[in-house]
């Protein structure tokens, strides 16, 4: 009998992964849907053609999988959501998003604290396209277009709650 678990933040519903202690500490996924993502995101497995987006795949999931509240999530979240901020508002090119990471980084060796940043209420509506809508397409293009459809429904879901509090983190932390 397959057993299964639901992922507490983006509501799929999968069986059971056998060793079930590969979870990330600070992400919130379940094991299996952690364990879809890694194989899409580490091994390209299943195989995604190339999408102006794919670079955002993972700053789209971790912020859909925000956790819990702890200061490691707060600075996660906020790092991944400031990532889709850049590319996604302000013309950043989507495979230079280490350079947001590097300012964030940056400017806190500058002022010194860690605390920056406080936690974003999830949106309701966070759980719609999931990893596994990704996955199951037929095909590596209509793969990567489901890629760039999940990647902009997060971030439409975000900015409509935290877009001003996001401009305003962007402008304090990453623009020079
Ligand atoms: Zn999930």
């Amino acid at each position: 009998m397959l057993l299964y678990e639901i992922c507490p933040d983006c509501g799929v519903k999968l069986p059971i992964v056998i060793n079930n202690k590969i979870t990330h500490r600070y992400i919130g996924a379940s094991s299996s849907c952690w364990l879809l993502f890694s194989s899409l995101q580490n091994a390209n497995e299943p195989p995604i053609a190339s999408g102006e987006l794919n670079p955002l795949l993972l700053d789209a999931y971790c912020v859909q999988h925000h956790g819990v509240v702890s200061r490691q999530a707060i600075n996660s979240v906020a790092v991944h959501a400031l990532s889709l901020f850049g590319v996604l508002e302000k013309g950043v090119s989507a495979d230079k998003t280490y350079w947001i990471r590097k300012q964030v980084a940056k400017k806190k060796i500058r002022k010194g604290n860690d605390n920056r940043f406080y936690w974003l209420e999830p949106p309701s509506s966070n759980k719609g396209i999931t990893i596994v809508d990704i996955i199951k397409e037929k095909t590596p293009f209509t793969r990567s277009i489901k890629l760039q459809e999940y990647v902009k429904s997060i971030w439409n879901e975000w900015f409509k709650l935290h877009g001003s509090t996001l401009a305003y983190w962007y402008k304090q932390y990453i623009e020079e």
